[in-house]
This record gives C-alpha cells, structure tokens and sequence, in this order.
C-alpha cells in the first residue's frame, strides 16, 4: 500500500484542530474564520531553513570553518564518488554493514555515484536508510525491488525521436539538446541513465560530450526548423559547463530568430549551491545571456529540481537571491519519489519552500520506469491524491502540474487525464492527441504495491499480455 494512504492521508483527512467548526450530522457547519482553520493543515516550517554548522556532524569535514566548506571548489573537487571514499568521509559515522549494503547497491546500478559535501552532509547519519537525500543518491543493496516487467530501458523513447545526436524533437514547437553528458551529482533514479555519467557494470551509455563539433549540428537542425520556439538545455547538466560555454550556447540559440525562449536546466543549486555564491564568471555568464535575451524579447530562464525541503538551506537562499536580483527566472521540476517526497507534508513543505525562496514550482513528475530504482516509484494514484492535497497550500501559479511523461514517446500527460486506470492490476492508459495522435500509452504502477491476486496475474506471461490487451480495449472502448 502507498505510504500516502496509511499515516499522513489519515491525519490529514480527518484531524481537525480546535480551531476547525465540529458539525453535528445533519447540521450545516458553521462558517468561521477559514485562515484559522488552515493553521491545522499549514505551518511555517517551510521558512526555517537550516543555517547551522551541519556538515561538522561529518568526520572528514568537522574542522572545516563555513568559508572553506561553502567554497564552490572544494565541493566539487571533494565528491564522493565510490563506497571506498564514502568511508574515508564518514568513518565509524555507519556501521560496517551500511558500507557493505552500499557496495553491493553501487555494483548493481545504472548510475555512476557522485555526492557532494554539502548534500553528504545533509543526512540523517543516525537514520540513513530512511533519510530522503540518501534515498535518491547512495543506493542500498537491501532495498532493491525488481525491475517491473514492462519496464524498457530509455522508457521514454529518446533517441528515436533524436534527429542529430543529443537533440530529441519530440514537440512540434520544441527541442531538447543534450549539451553535455556529466552532472554535479548523479542521481539513481535519473531517466537518462541510458547516457549519462559514466559507464557502469551494468550499462554501457551513449555519449554526449560537450563539443562545439556536436552542438553546431544541433544549431543547425534548429535553424533549418523555424516550428521550433523553444529549447531545453539539459544534459546532464550545465552547471558543470565553464562560464564561456554556457555564454556561446546560450547567445547561438538567442541568435536563430525563431527561437523565441530557452532553459537551462540544472539539479547544480540543489546539491552545489555554493557555485552561485562563488562562481562570478559562470552566473554572470547565465545573467548576461538572460540580459541579451530580454534585450531581444526573448525568455530565458533557469530550470532546477529540488526534491525534499530539506535540500534548501540558508546557503541555498543565498544562492537563489543572486539569480532573483539579476532577472532569472527560476523553476523547479520534481520527481515524485516513495521515501522522499510521496506523502502529503512534505510535498506541501517543498512547494511552500520554493515559492518562499521565488522558485516557481512548475511540475512534479510521477517517477519514470527506470532500471534499478522500483523501490522509489510510487503507484499514479498517489500523484493524484497528492495533487489533491497541496492545491491552495499556495497561490495558484505556485502549485505544480503533476505529471507522467508517458512510456514510449508520447510525451507529458496530467495525471488526472489518463482514459482508463485500473487500480487493481496498476495499469493505466494515456493517449496523446497532439504529439502521437491516435495511439495509446501506458503506466504500471509497482507491482509490489498491488494485491496478491494482481501480484500472480503479473507473474504469468499470458496474463500479463491479457491484461495489458485488456486494458487498452477499455480506453478505446
Ligand atoms: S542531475 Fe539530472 S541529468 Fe544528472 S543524473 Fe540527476 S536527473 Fe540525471
């Protein structure tokens, strides 16, 4: 069963504080005061943001004074990359057993590790194994699920709508151009795991490197393309492109006429904040390129991907203010995660966070079937029961789109909008009018959150296929 219906949904359906009016049956309730009635569902625990000495609690890092721990440099010349170095940093922080679990969780991922200082630090070392950041980046060995039988790798189709390399047009109106294939962390649960970071036992991945050679070539179908208004730069990620490169991508793009608006897309504030405090060159190079952009009436903004409230500390306002006081636009896309982000506080505590810091909190994306992460995702039904529940946490324009970017290429889908779902067996179906018109696709809900009797249909092969077939007649009947 999800977590959203055990603990949280309860309290949050039925508790009422003193403040809240108790209708008898059959009486009207009372109308009183609705701010007051609010304080039982909100609190301000979203202004709190963390300003202590935190990564002290780390061995390696207890005698680093806030100037050198908060300096950009040291974060990324100091990532932890291996299970062998983890232990360098933490020590005796973990048992023995917790190096062991993350050995034997690192040989089994699609993922390469990458974890800064300053996200390492942020643990709950005293409860690593249900500490939200630790969820999404040092995997365990003993919380594996097995992959979901559906499940294809590159589930969203990328490269067969990828026209040159590392550019996807998948929309009419817009491209994705993959500028780089490294990240200033790598996350487990990453959709482009088929490429991104490096090789792991596993995976073999398909390259993007960051070269001008490549990058030309997208230029050049997106000249040649004049449907095309608007572009992802994404990755991997451009925080770790140098302050010149991020300068010739983004003033190239400005350049092509029809290209009325671009984002830079990075998870960098979220895990390295520090580099929009130190970092000079690289956010003036983003700040100048959304200058030009504005001088031309073009948009250009920033999209980052903050998960859990507890990524934003003071550091990370700081970081954020720069942005704000230059211009850029900055929004967050979330990914739907059990464990992390998947019951109702602390979704409401995230979006009530980003809105406090001016991020907008533009989607939150129901987790994608990727290899080796079936633990993290969570069935749709809980993305619409959520949705349910943090709409008029705050105004309008600040709550998110929950949304499936649907198996198979046919893009992103409300969740609300599928045309049939099946609780019992987890399937759902989508179609697609404008970008694959005609055609349905499909989301499995994690087998290991069903019911006994669907768990042994899934296990059978025909079953399986009758179920699916089954499904899509529905949706089409
Ligand atoms: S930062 Fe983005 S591209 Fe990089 S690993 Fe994480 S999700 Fe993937």
């Amino acid at each position: 069963m999800s977590r959203l219906k055990g603990d949280h949904m309860a309290m949050d359906d039925s508790s009422r504080c003193a403040a809240a009016p108790s209708a008898a049956v059959g009486e009207e309730e009372e109308c009183t005061n609705a701010v007051e009635e609010q304080r039982c569902v909100l609190d301000d625990s979203h202004k709190e943001l963390r300003d202590d000495d935190f990564w002290r609690q780390i061995p390696a890092y207890a005698d680093l004074s806030a100037s050198e721990f908060h300096d950009h440099r040291f974060q990324s010349r100091n990532c932890v990359t291996s299970a062998r170095k983890l232990r360098q940093v933490l020590g005796d922080r973990v048992p023995d057993s917790f190096y062991a679990d993350v050995e034997a969780g690192v040989r089994g991922s699609t993922m390469s590790l990458r974890l800064s200082p300053y996200l390492l630090s942020l643990v709950d070392w005293d409860a690593p194994e249900t500490d939200p950041i630790r969820t999404q980046f040092l995997p365990l060995a003993s919380r594996f699920r097995p992959d979901h039988p559906e499940l294809h790798f590159d589930s969203l189709n990328e490269q067969a709508d990828s026209p040159v390399p590392g550019l996807i047009h998948r929309y009419h109106d817009r491209a994705l151009l993959l500028a780089l294939d490294t990240c200033p962390v790598y996350c487990r649960f990453c959709t482009r795991s088929y490429s991104v970071g490096l090789d792991t036992e596993g995976v073999e991945k398909v390259h993007f490197g960051a070269t001008l050679e490549r990058w030309e070539q997208a230029f050049e179908y997106i000249r040649q393309h004049p449907e095309i208004e608007d572009v992802v730069v994404s990755g991997g990620d451009m925080y770790n492109l140098r302050a010149e490169q991020v300068a010739l991508l983004g003033n190239s793009l400005l350049d092509i006429d029809h290209v009325r608006r671009f984002r830079y897309a990075t998870k960098g504030p979220a895990v390295l904040p520090q580099k929009l405090i130190t970092d000079h060159d690289w956010v003036e190079a983003v700040a100048s390129v959304a200058e030009e952009g504005r001088r031309r009436h073009k948009q250009v903004a920033l999209h980052t991907h903050f998960n859990h409230a507890s990524e934003i500390t003071a550091i990370t306002r700081q970081g954020l203010d720069r942005l704000l006081e230059r211009g850029i636009i900055v929004r967050n896309q979330a990914v739907l995660q059990r464990g992390v982000n998947d019951d109702v506080q602390s979704m409401r505590r995230l979006i009530r966070r980003l809105s406090y810091l001016n991020v907008q909190p533009y989607y939150v994306f129901v987790h994608d079937m990727v290899r080796g992460v079936e633990e993290l995702r969570t069935t749709l039904q809980t993305a619409i029961d959520l949705e349910k529940q943090v709409r008029g946490a705050t105004a309008g324009f600040n709550i998110p789109a929950f949304i499936l970017d649907t198996m198979g290429g046919g893009g992103k889908r409300h969740v609300h909008s599928h045309e049939q779902y099946d609780r019992d067996t987890g399937i759902a179906v989508f179609s697609s009018p404008v970008v694959r018109p005609g055609r349905r696709f499909f989301y499995f809900d994690p087998i290991h959150e069903l019911g006994a009797e669907a768990r042994a249909r899934w296990a059978d092969a025909d079953e399986r296929a009758g179920m699916i077939n089954s499904a899509r007649q529905a949706a089409s009947a």
